[in-house]
């Protein structure tokens, strides 16, 4: 089979997920026995960027790492799904960052700490010295779980280039008019889109209303994830919705950084904005019938079987 990928790059976080199920969520103070204890790895950089490559995108994937056990659950992860490691960064004084999940068994509620650690501390100067990396590339995909630093830089390295950024802005936060200008595709859920643009995404047309603004700050392409309506997409000159395949969910924790890894993959592979949301939707369906984030993202393989 010809290889007509481009080169991708995916910036962002890894943290390692410690997940407890327990009969209920201690109170202050409480100690609860807990029934099941899993870990493994997660991010939703790195989500998307595993993601990204076993859907089969030639992705190099950058995140930051503490000098510790975690940080061999990422290299470890990578290694064994034949990643490039070779563009990660390692701090000499701050952790791998951690997620503290707690769920209620009964009631599926939980409750989340997220320690960013190592991932929220990429200098600028690290940011630059992948100047030569993000040139190669086709296309930057980043997220807001890093300092937002970081992602401003990695994002006006590509700009500067010419390489298309998309970006997926969980976990939301206010972001500048100057970033957004500088961003080709963005991918907000129904949420995040509400509180970057101050409109309820709760019809079409309120979508359209919320794309206006996006286009007005200098976004080029807006696509919001409507969870298991599928998305919304607005080119500006095009617009419409693409649905969700139907599933039985299990776990849907993760499923924007299936989607948004498929998207990619889907975009640096050739396909349009439309074939390419509907690659991510599939890849998106599979995930969430699987529970776990890194671990649920399906292969090249399964997805063409679950599209054919
Ligand atoms: P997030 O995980 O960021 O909240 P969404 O809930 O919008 O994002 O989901 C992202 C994508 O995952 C959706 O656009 C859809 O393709 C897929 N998805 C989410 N939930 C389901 C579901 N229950 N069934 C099928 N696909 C789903």
């Amino acid at each position: 089979m010809e290889h007509m990928e481009k080169k991708v790059t995916v910036f962002g976080s890894f943290v390692v997920d410690l997940m407890a199920r327990t009969p209920h969520l201690p109170a202050a103070g409480e100690t609860v026995k807990g029934t099941v204890f899993k870990m493994g790895p997660g991010g939703k950089g790195f989500n998307q960027g595993v993601a990204a490559h076993k859907a089969g995108a030639d992705v190099t994937m950058v995140t930051k790492l503490g000098q510790d056990a975690f940080a061999d659950i990422a290299l470890n992860t990578m290694n064994e799904l034949h990643m490039d490691t070779g563009r990660v960064l390692y701090s000499d004084t701050t952790e791998t960052g951690c997620a503290l999940i707690m769920v209620d068994e009964n009631s599926s509620q939980n409750e989340i700490v997220v320690i960013l650690g190592a991932c929220n501390t990429i200098t600028d100067q690290e940011v630059d010295s992948l100047e030569d990396l993000v040139g190669q590339s086709e296309y930057l995909l980043t997220q807001l779980e890093t300092n937002v630093s970081s992602v401003e830089r990695i994002v006006d390295t590509a700009y500067r280039k010419g390489v298309k950024v998309i970006l997926n802005t969980a976990p939301v936060q206010p972001v500048s008019d100057e970033l957004l200008g500088k961003i080709d595709l963005i991918t907000p859920n129904e949420v995040e889109a509400e509180i970057l643009t101050g409109i309820r995404v709760d019809s079409e047309e309120a979508a359209d209303k919320a794309a206006d603004w996006f286009f007005s700050k200098g976004v080029k392409n807006v696509l919001i994830t409507l969870g298991q309506r599928g998305v919304y997409i607005n080119t500006g000159e095009k617009k419409g919705i693409i649905p969700a395949y139907k599933v039985d969910a299990v776990d849907t924790t993760g499923a924007g950084d299936a989607f948004n890894g498929g998207l990619l993959a889907a975009l640096a592979e050739g396909k349009d904005l439309w074939e390419a949301a509907d690659f991510a939707n599939a890849l998106a369906a599979l995930s969430v019938q699987k529970i776990g984030t890194t671990p649920s993202m399906p292969v090249r393989e399964e997805i063409d079987a679950f599209m054919a």
